[in-house]
């Protein structure tokens, strides 16, 4: 490494540990910033000879990196950002905290893909899926799709694990030169009605889980990995069964695309998957906390396409939703109305949170039934002992964390 990344290197690890030994979080961010402003090619540097793998989606995208960083470590050391910090400053001090290791898998904040890849030269670049992140981005979507497909063209060197069930990313995938294919499913179809390459309607046949363009090509590739029941099944056919402490179908997918990502790099996926039952809660996500005889378990939800995916990740139990409209959930809350709440049927259900009222709203509109609580103590005093699932969007899972935080 040139002199001037050494130092920047060393500054940036000790700011880290400073910043840490502060108590002002994990120092992650302000370690890389201050490395990059002293060797704006630090990144490029703390990456290379190393083989790299990048993930990036709108939603998946701290779990996928997790398991895949899990199923790596069966062939080698691997770097990591695992508190989230997916932007250049977060790589950058994740890779100067770690040392030397053969291999580093990043989670990239999808407006940053390009700029990583063209930094870092990974070997792999995982797309998990792409939609409105909150009302305001929603055009973004094509946009994003197009950025992705851009860097991608141009980087013909890397080797792509894509979802073939989302249309949005095999158009952006399709530009690459080599694509793996993972049935990853997509409970979310509202972004990916219109065709991004000719702007015609994109057909679903129901029941068959096949999408094609009705105007051009575009269609569903055939995917090399899927889901099956609680097995991965492989390329050639082999089914690995994963036992994930993280629920939900889709984190089985996650699971499919950490293997696939693991395979590209060379490991085994039959020693590399029983690595991915290690983890067991990202960042606070799906965390379970036992407190007065309760069991309470955390889901977050950051867009629509993430509530979709909680609801089938929550077990009939009392549910609580809490919703917040703070600067980083956006500030609109009509996006209540694009999630179908009627999975909630039937469960009982608790809403709190600064906006709790517009979920009463959407939820009387869904004809389901709900009891308003003003704080998360007073759900879980509200609530029999036994299970309780908390759904909450992003302030509002970080309050209620620091609420459970405080009593524990
Ligand atoms: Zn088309």
């Amino acid at each position: 490494m040139p002199l001037r990344a050494k130092v920047a290197t060393g500054v940036s690890k000790t700011a880290a540990a400073l910043s840490r030994a502060a108590g002002r979080g994990d120092g992650s961010v302000i370690g890389g910033w201050i490395g990059l402003k002293i060797d704006p090619d630090l990144l490029a540097h703390l990456a290379s000879g190393r083989a790299v793998a990048l993930i990036s989606g709108t939603n998946g995208k701290t779990t996928t990196t997790r398991l895949a960083a899990a199923a790596v470590s069966h062939i080698g050391r691997v770097a990591t950002n695992s508190f989230g910090a997916n932007m250049p400053t977060g790589h950058t001090s994740a890779l100067a905290k770690a040392g030397t290791t053969p291999f580093a898998v990043l989670e990239v904040d999808e407006h940053y893909l390009a700029r990583v890849i063209d930094a870092t030269s990974p070997r792999v670049v995982a797309l998990l899926n792409l939609s409105r992140d909150q009302l305001d981005r929603a055009k973004e979507v094509a946009m994003m799709a197009q950025l992705w497909r851009d860097a991608l063209a141009g980087h013909p060197e890397v080797r792509v694990v894509a979802n073939a069930d989302d249309p949005m990313v095999v158009w952006a995938a399709r530009a690459a030169a080599h694509v793996v294919w993972v049935a990853s499913g997509q409970r979310w179809h509202d972004d990916s009605w219109v065709c991004p390459e000719c702007g015609s309607h994109i057909e679903r046949p129901p029941g068959t889980g096949d999408w094609y363009c009705t105007g051009c090509d575009l269609r569903r590739p055939t995917p090399q990995w899927s889901v099956d029941g609680d097995a991965v099944v492989d390329p050639s056919g082999v089914r690995h069964p994963v036992a994930l402490q993280l629920p939900g179908r889709i984190n089985r997918a996650n699971a499919a695309t950490a293997l696939a990502v693991a395979a590209e790099f060379g490991a085994d996926p039959a020693q590399a998957a029983p690595r991915l039952a290690q983890v067991a809660s990202v960042a606070g996500r799906y965390a379970t906390v036992h407190k007065d005889g309760r069991t309470i378990r955390l889901l977050l939800a950051k867009n629509p396409a993430g509530w979709l995916e909680a609801f089938d990740m929550a077990e009939a139990a009392p549910t609580l939703l809490s919703i917040n409209a703070r600067d980083p959930d956006g500030l609109d809350t009509s996006w209540l109305y694009d999630v179908d709440f009627s999975p909630l049927h039937g469960r009982r259900v608790l809403i709190t949170g600064d906006r709790a009222m517009d979920l009463a709203v959407r939820l009387e509109v869904n004809e389901i039934e709900f009891e308003h609580v003003t704080s998360f103590a007073k759900a879980l005093a509200a609530v029999p002992p036994g299970r309780l699932e908390v759904i909450a969007n992003y302030t509002a899972f970080q309050d209620i964390r620091a609420e459970l935080n405080r009593v524990n």
